[in-house]
């Protein structure tokens, strides 16, 4: 089995501390999850407000946020505002094409001080009319087997089936396993997956994977991987089937052109009515504006 390491781009932002696995050159996409961040876990100092991201828009993803630990507050240009807490999942769809749009806001709530989150997005299938939506998702699926913990964040494992609303085929398992156990992993044959170390180690294939590093798997038809927990480990198994179009990626936008990238950008700083509005009276927040698209990008 072909297993590569992915790791970490380290990260400061606004003093929490975020690994970046995906996009990464080389390595762009696990089937529709195209973005991955580990943020935290920190704890902010008196002087700090935590989180404070002003409104910002997104096109032809989702924002998928598995929160661990902390609070945030999630508003958005359809009028939703939502607290997340840990062991829930908020799913924002910005829907498809040069004519849809969200924006939204994120910040840490007064007083809370932690943050630990997997924060993720979702290239949606651009051969479909997909419309902007928001999702909350307070409860899971989470079982215990053998010792090890599991909660389904999205798609099917072990019997189990996430309520998450999905566009393509993916799966998100939060697992913690006990040092020195033993797991198999189930997967579908056809499907790309990694796996995010977001604390401990574990072996596989003879390779050990510590903390911010991902395992990579091609897809080449086998049916299960076998985890060997070196430390107490908690990871993150992302998979999902390979994307028919290309995925682009610039600043908080997926497009499958250039072109698509550029008209978002334009739109997004003249004030589009395809991206909404957030009332950011008594929040605090600045509306963030859109850099160019850089010529590389194509
Ligand atoms: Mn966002």
């Amino acid at each position: 089995m072909q297993i590569e390491k992915v790791s970490a781009r380290l990260k400061d932002v606004g003093g929490i501390p975020v690994a970046r696995l995906i996009p990464q050159s080389g390595r762009r996409t696990i089937g529709a999850w195209c973005f991955l961040d580990h943020a935290g876990p920190a704890v902010f100092g008196s002087d700090s407000d935590g989180m404070q991201v002003g409104a910002h828009p997104h096109t032809n993803l989702q924002t998928f946020t598995w929160m661990l630990q902390g609070e945030m507050w999630h508003q958005d240009s359809l009028g939703c505002k939502q607290l997340i807490r840990p062991g829930q999942v908020n799913l924002m769809t910005a829907g498809t094409g040069d004519t849809r749009g969200i924006s939204h806001t994120e910040q840490t709530p007064e007083g809370v001080k932690h943050l630990h989150a997997v924060q993720l997005w979702i290239a949606l299938p651009l051969n479909q009319e997909i419309e902007p939506s928001f999702e909350h998702y307070p409860q899971l699926p989470a079982w215990t087997e053998n010792g090890a913990d599991y909660i389904l964040t999205t798609g099917s494992y072990g019997g189990y089936t996430a309520p998450t609303r999905q566009y393509s085929p993916l799966l998100g398992l939060d697992m913690r396993l006990k040092a020195s156990s033993e797991k198999a992993v189930t997967l579908n044959s056809g499907w790309e997956y990694g796996i995010l170390v977001i604390s401990g180690s574990f072996k596989t294939n003879g390779q050990v994977f510590a903390e911010n590093e991902l395992a990579f798997i091609e897809p080449n038809g086998a049916s299960s991987l076998l985890l060997s927990a070196e430390t107490d480990c908690h990871v993150m198994l992302l998979g999902g089937e390979p994307l028919p179009h290309p995925t682009l990626i610039w600043w908080n936008f997926v497009a499958d052109s250039r072109e698509s990238l550029c008209l978002a950008v334009e739109d997004w700083n003249q004030g589009h009515s395809r991206f909404g509005h957030i009332d950011l009276a008594g929040t605090g927040l600045k509306r963030l504006p859109a850099p160019s698209v850089p010529a590389k990008i194509r």
